[in-house]
């Protein structure tokens, strides 16, 4: 009967993600044919720049959307198996997005300690966990408000911490994070944070969520470390 269950869920899942999937992409492609409808009633005229942009940026959504669903389905796979620094990990992904903290004005944070522990995992997924929530963690923040990035290493688990001032996240929808499709961006795609819960869950680590409603909001992504660390492996 669990085993019943179990599909019934995983039926309903496949079926909100793919009413999820069809919503989302019917948007931009309606906005994509009236527009163009609208360049051919045009005739010989010549066609608007502006009307090109937005197709151009309409195409980039569905474009986007395809890449997170893609990024959603990856962690299904078994994730690869290396000694990964985490503390390294996440000083690559800020540098990566420096310029991200640069057209926000946002004071970019220290690069964490090179001391830190490592994890058994997939670097590359768990790139695009620290992706995904710093990214969250830029577009929530105002301007000139502060993103910080603290880890910490306690016995057999590594915290790294990802906060940032803003408006924090009211209960309700706190309950409603990690959903595929839920977002309370006009243009985001709320796949971001499935993605997230679905890496971290595979490298048998967890989420938590903490926010201060108008003050601020942090994630910590909590991951379990090899108690025999630097002893079986040397990479
Ligand atoms: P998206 O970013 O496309 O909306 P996500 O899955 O990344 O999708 O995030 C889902 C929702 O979680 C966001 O729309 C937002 O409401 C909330 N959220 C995520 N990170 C933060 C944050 N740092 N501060 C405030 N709200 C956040
Ligand atoms: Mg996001």
């Amino acid at each position: 009967r669990e085993r019943e269950q179990l599909r019934l869920e995983r039926m309903i899942c496949v079926n909100q993600l793919a009413a999820g999937i069809a919503h989302e992409i019917r948007n931009p492609l309606t906005s994509i044919k009236g527009f163009i409808q609208l360049m051919a009633r045009r005739g010989d005229r010549p066609v608007s720049l502006e009307h090109l942009e937005i197709i151009i940026s309409e195409i980039g959504r569905i474009d986007n959307l395809i890449s997170e669903f893609q990024m959603l389905s990856r962690p299904l796979k078994e994730p690869l198996v290396e000694k990964i620094n985490v503390y390294k990990l996440v000083n690559d992904v800020l540098l990566l997005m420096e310029g991200q903290f640069r057209n926000k004005n946002i004071v970019f944070p220290p690069q964490l300690p090179l001391a830190g522990g490592c994890v058994l995992g997939d670097a590359d997924q768990l790139k695009q966990v620290f992706i995904n929530l710093v990214k969250n963690a830029l577009e929530a923040v105002p301007i000139g408000g502060n993103v910080i990035i603290v880890a910490s290493c306690q016995q057999d688990m590594i915290a790294v911490t990802i906060e940032n001032d803003g408006d924090g996240i009211a209960p309700e929808i706190i309950e409603k994070l990690g959903t595929p499709f839920f977002t309370t961006k006009a243009n985001g795609t709320g796949l971001g944070l499935s993605v997230c819960y679905s890496i971290v869950q595979n490298h048998g680590g967890k989420i938590m969520i903490s926010s201060l409603p108008g003050r601020r909001t942090a994630f910590t992504v909590l991951l379990p470390s090899p108690a025999d660390e630097g002893v079986s492996m040397n990479k």
